[in-house]
């Protein structure tokens, strides 16, 4: 039997409420410009466009409620977002049949080099040096869609040191949840281990060292982190 040539790489695991079992992560898809509000605040049309993504890696959820602030930049943004856990996937999955791929849900936070994501833009290159970079998705605790409900709407929140930055409810979502899973698994093929980050509402902007972020979806669990 061969061996490996260095260590093994370390699974991401996010803890379940009520749980003693873990999430394994095995990609991360995010939506851009889901919510009306932040599509105009970020300078864009609103009217329904068809999705895009980008995808942070496995590695960057960080459940450990700290996050570092990150090298190479000075405006990291926070972005308060609803995450859905994939149990299964599939590909080209129906509308009909994408809630029964759904684990659960958490709140995760899609912390953003802006500065970086800006110039990306302005000259057409990818958006990973702005999105996908260590504990760029800080995340709470998944509970199960058994527990949680569907999550089609509710209110979602983030408060920096206890003031309401960011504020809107699931139902404003462009692309709802069965759309995203629809459309994703159209591209790629889904799996178990797969997440979702479904879009911010407006309100997002800068963080700084000693802030502490508060993100409040429905009934999910809270997530709490302090920018070190
Ligand atoms: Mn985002």
């Amino acid at each position: 039997m061969n061996s490996l040539i260095i260590p093994e790489p370390k699974l991401t695991l996010i803890p379940i409420k009520d749980s003693s079992q873990q999430f394994p992560v095995r990609r991360i898809y995010c939506i851009g410009r889901n919510y009306a509000d932040h599509a105009i605040e970020m300078g864009f049309d609103p009217n329904k466009e068809d999705p895009f993504f980008f995808q942070k890696n496995a590695d960057n959820v960080d459940t450990s409620g700290n996050f570092p602030y990150p090298p190479q930049t000075s405006d990291v943004h926070h972005e308060i977002e609803l995450v859905v856990a994939l149990k299964s996937g599939g590909s080209d999955i129906s509308l009909s049949e994408s809630y029964k791929h759904v684990l659960g849900f958490g709140v995760g936070l899609d912390m953003t080099r802006r500065d970086l994501q800006g110039q990306a833009k302005k000259k057409g290159r990818p958006w990973e040096i702005g999105k996908a970079f260590e504990h760029s998705a800080p995340m709470g605790e998944l509970s199960l869609i058994e527990k949680s409900g569907t999550m089609e709407s509710g209110s979602i929140v983030l408060k920096v040191n206890d003031i309401i930055k960011q504020q809107g409810d699931l139902n404003m979502m462009i692309w709802k949840i069965p759309e995203m899973i629809s459309h994703l698994s159209q591209f790629y093929k889904l799996q178990a281990g797969d997440l979702i980050m479904t879009g911010t509402p407006a309100g997002v902007g800068a963080v700084k060292k000693g802030d502490i972020l508060e993100g409040l979806v429905q009934n999910l669990p809270n997530l709490k982190v302090r920018v070190i």
